[in-house]
């Protein structure tokens, strides 16, 4: 890695200050190096302020940088590189500590007959599995993203989807260790999993989890498809029916279409692997520039178009063997429920930058959510112009109930519901090419309006590692029982608040601190209260179907965007986008 010349200043310059300082405190003497830096995002839309960066490659280490840090009054936050939480929840505040966990990535130890692991909270999931597999063993459907790390699976409680085992990390943790708001190690057993098993980065570093795991498991995927008229009856029965289902809905062309897996024995050929992000990089560039097309307000080519794209690709098998898409998949459980990045490493969004918001409400509330949502896509639409979500459409998976504190699912079985749209400018440049449409996603008073709905007449729970600030303003009892037992759980281990950021901090004060500012709500910084808080000059209004949101749309009667696209042509278009990119087709 390179760094600039003005970062190099920096830390010189730093070094001479810590040296000047020592003479006045006895400093502590920190092993690692701090580099200064602003650590970006997974897609490099948001950057970290700039601070003073730790990679530690121990315990010992990680006590020494905390008690440096508590011994210079600074902040600490611990996350990853290139982290995948959507904003600031990973970030240390500016000019404080951040450690990054790069070089805890170590399995400490595996132990046969308890079914356990202890690894270190730097390692990612599918480096985790790719060990326990040798070993005959596995964790399993708690994750669609293998690249995610231990520690950042614990801070935001990373879930993938099953009803008949628990469906996220946290719940398989038996022991943690974490240097505390003292600087002192602490080993976490018992009872007081409850408040760290699931943790925001706010009670201390992680520095390793032990966990339970499972024999080594393989599964089969199949795909079922439907319309509106039958999904109430989907999502009451294929969760419960089967291993792991994840759905997903595309209400604007009244489709949807579930990945459902099951257990086959182990001795069952087959070693597919989850290929839905192994598109190669001429096909997102393409799908890049189709929605930028689709995004730009009476152009023809509409956002359904894309949505029944997408559909078709997700509505047959996208499980592949040696490269290949293999129509009756079957695999180990971890690989085939998380995908990993292309072998280039490029992963879609760092060409076609994203929105990931979520957040999770009881099982039980989801038929009349579903029904609210389809009221929502109605009032939106208008002749020749139908609201269409693209991305994933919404995407649900299904867990039972956790009894950790903060977890999304604590205290019912829940629906983790996710809303993904496609960033227009303020993404990735890729090579300096810039995706120029109006700021605003298209129906983005649409998204805005489900994510209130679900907030406010639901109390949904908003995923800790996704959302934009907004989603986080009000949090507390009223969406977490035991929101006080955290709170005072955080108090005991860390009664000085060295583990804060500003994040945690707009959280903890229910964002009252966070001024509405021009355009605020074009990043969810805020939701809109006067008209300029929306940007490309849109006003701020109530939803059109639930009035009690403040959305930014337009106070005019948009134009007529009409759909251009039948199923038959979707084959046609494919080759549109083969077309588009010209050239760089394989
Ligand atoms: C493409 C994509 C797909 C996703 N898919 C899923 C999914 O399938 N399921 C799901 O639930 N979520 C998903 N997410 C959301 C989310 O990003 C992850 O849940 C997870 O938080 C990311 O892990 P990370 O290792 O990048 O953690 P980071 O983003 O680095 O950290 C997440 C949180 O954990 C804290 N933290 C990290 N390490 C430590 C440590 N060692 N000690 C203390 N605190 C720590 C951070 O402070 C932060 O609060 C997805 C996100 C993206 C971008």
């Amino acid at each position: 890695m390179t760094y600039s010349r003005v970062y190099l200043i920096r830390v010189y310059l730093i070094r001479v200050c810590l040296i000047t300082v020592a003479g006045i405190y006895q400093s502590i003497a920190v092993s690692q190096e701090a580099m200064w830096e602003r650590i970006p995002n997974y897609e490099r839309t948001f950057l970290c302020p700039e601070n003073e960066v730790y990679s530690p490659a121990n315990v010992d280490q990680v006590q020494q940088i905390v008690r440096n840090a508590i011994q210079h009054q600074k902040k600490i936050m611990t996350g990853t590189r290139k982290f995948n939480s959507q904003i600031d929840a990973a970030c240390a505040g500016s000019g404080q500590v951040q450690i990054i966990t790069e070089h805890l990535n170590k399995v400490l130890e595996i132990n046969h007959s308890d079914l356990t692991v202890k690894a270190e909270a730097g390692l990612r999931l599918y480096e985790l599995n790719e060990i326990l597999r040798r070993e005959g063993l596995s964790i399993n459907m708690i994750s669609e993203g293998g690249f995610f790390s231990i520690g950042g699976m614990l801070g935001s409680d990373t879930h993938g989807s099953t009803m008949t085992q628990p469906a996220s990390l946290s719940d398989y943790v038996i022991a943690m260790t974490i240097v505390d708001g003292f600087g002192n190690i602490r080993k976490i057993t018992g009872e007081a999993l409850k408040a760290t098993r699931v943790n925001l980065g706010v009670l201390g570093v992680v520095v390793d989890a032990t966990f339970k795991v499972e024999p080594l498991k393989k599964v089969s995927a199949t795909i079922h498809n439907g319309t509106n008229d039958d999904i109430i009856e989907a999502i009451t029965n294929l969760p419960f029916n089967n291993y792991s289902v994840s759905l997903a809905w595309f209400p604007g062309i009244k489709k949807w279409t579930a990945t459902v897996y099951n257990f086959v024995p182990i001795d069952t050929p087959g070693d597919a692997v989850n290929s839905q992000a192994h598109l190669p990089n001429w096909m997102f560039k393409a799908f890049r520039e189709l929605i930028s097309v689709a995004q730009a307000p009476a152009i023809p080519f509409a956002t359904c178009s894309f949505a029944k794209i997408r559909h078709s690709l997700r509505a047959k098998s996208y499980f592949s063997e040696n490269g290949n898409i293999v129509e009756n998949p079957v695999g180990y459980s971890d690989q085939m429920q998380y995908f990993t990045c292309n072998d280039s490493k490029t992963c879609p969004w760092e060409i076609l930058p994203i929105v990931v918001g979520g957040f999770s409400i009881p099982i039980k509330q989801l038929p009349q959510w579903i029904k609210d949502v389809e009221s929502i896509i109605d009032e939106n639409s208008r002749p020749m112009r139908r609201v269409c979500l693209p991305l994933n459409g919404i995407y649900f998976r299904f867990s039972k109930s956790s009894e950790n504190f903060i977890a999304l699912n604590q205290g019912h079985n829940s629906v983790f519901i996710d809303l993904e749209y496609v960033v227009n400018t303020n993404g990735a440049d890729d090579n300096g090419k810039k995706i120029t449409a109006t700021k605003s996603p298209k129906f983005y008073a649409v998204y805005q309006e489900i994510e209130q709905l679900s907030l406010q007449k639901y109390n949904a729970r908003p995923h800790w590692g996704k959302n934009f600030a907004n989603a986080f303003y009000n949090l507390g009892k009223r969406q977490y029982p035991h929101w006080d037992q955290f709170i005072n759980y955080k108090n005991k281990v860390d009664p000085h608040n060295v583990f804060t950021n500003p994040w945690w901090d707009r959280i903890k004060t229910k964002g009252a601190n966070v001024r509405a500012f021009t355009e605020c709500a074009l990043d969810g910084s805020c939701i809109c209260q006067k008209d300029h808080h929306c940007p490309d000059n849109l006003s701020c209004l109530p939803g059109k179907w639930y009035q009690k949101s403040r959305v930014c749309r337009s106070a005019k009667t948009e134009a007529s965007e009409p759909i251009t696209i039948t199923d038959s042509q979707i084959p046609y278009y494919t080759k549109v986008i083969k077309n588009i990119i010209g050239s760089e087709q394989p």
